[in-house]
């Protein structure tokens, strides 16, 4: 890959302190943007750091994988962590900081406040994942307030967590531009995640169904077929019926509320989680009438 920026110099900084300190001397004058990452960076990350890059003069990577936010603990034991490669990519790109905390730094104490998303975190993901948005959205408040940007970068890959992140801006007044990017996907439409590494090879074969799936029920609706039903059942024969593959949801949604809709009227979002062995995969799109 081609250096994008090879005068900049990237900054590791661990603490919050610093990285305040880093900041302020930037503030009112250049525009800061975050891109908040859990690490094991893709190229979904780098689409959002790229983005950054042009829209920003001073760039943050966060990279913290955040207890909070883990239903399981063997999920957030086997979370890649890849801190060093992270801060390769970080420099090819030209990202200024990258803010690397600990989890002492961030939870120096149980935190006795946590953000409550309501029935927004309720839904789809968070039906199975009973706090998982509360943990999102309360590490993403916590950023802000840490690095305290012009704009914060988001991919639509996490649908749910871009809805639930804008609607806290709103509703809490944050002065912070939410960018939205699009999702960065493999030649056969698997969107990257980082969890994809866990794939073996013929795990990694059957985690394109998913899109396949997604796809099927936007070619039905463009196609003019307006019952729910009928739908998600075309897009779930997309879904192999082996033992390693088990869906956990498949919703058409309205793109703004994320709640299910009764029938199609205007665009909805296709969105769906797949077990291929023992990964979760998530992924949506958009799918107009
Ligand atoms: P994560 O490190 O998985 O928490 O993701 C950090 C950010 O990158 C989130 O805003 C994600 O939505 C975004 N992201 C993850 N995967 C992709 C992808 N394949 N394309 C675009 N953005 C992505």
């Amino acid at each position: 890959v081609a250096r994008f920026n090879p005068t900049v110099t990237t900054e590791k900084i661990e603490h919050i302190s610093p990285l305040r300190e880093r900041l302020d001397s930037l503030r009112g004058k250049s525009v800061i943007g975050l891109v908040p990452t859990m690490g094991a960076l893709h190229a979904g990350h780098v689409k959002l750091i790229d983005t950054a890059r042009q829209e920003c003069d001073c760039v943050v990577v966060s990279v913290f994988v955040n207890p909070l936010q883990f239903d399981r603990q063997e999920d957030l034991s086997r979370y890649p962590r890849t801190l060093e490669a992270d801060m390769t990519i970080c420099r090819d790109r030209g990202v200024d900081v990258v803010f690397a905390p600990a989890a002492a730094e961030m939870y120096p104490t149980p935190p006795a406040c946590s953000v409550d998303v309501g029935r927004l975190g309720d839904q789809l993901c968070g039906k199975y994942r009973p706090g998982h948005f509360r943990g999102v959205a309360t590490v993403v408040l916590k950023l802000f307030q840490i690095v305290q940007p012009n704009r914060a970068y988001f991919g639509e890959k996490d649908a749910q967590q871009l809805t639930i992140v804008k609607r806290m801006g709103s509703d809490f007044n944050l002065p912070i531009s939410i960018v939205e990017v699009a999702t960065v996907r493999e030649a056969d439409g698997l969107a990257l995640s980082s969890r994809n590494r866990h794939l073996s090879g013929p795990e990694r074969q059957s985690a394109a169904a998913l899109y396949r799936a997604l796809r099927e029920a936007q070619r039905q609706i463009a196609n003019g077929e307006r019952d729910v039903s009928t739908i998600i059942t075309a897009a779930m024969a997309e879904i192999p019926r082996t033992d390693t593959v088990r869906l956990e949801y498949l919703e058409l949604v309205d793109p703004g509320e994320m709640e299910p809709v009764p029938s199609i009227r205007g665009p909805v979002r296709a969105v769906g989680a797949l077990w291929v062995g023992a990964t979760r995969l998530i992924d949506n799109v958009l799918c107009a009438p």
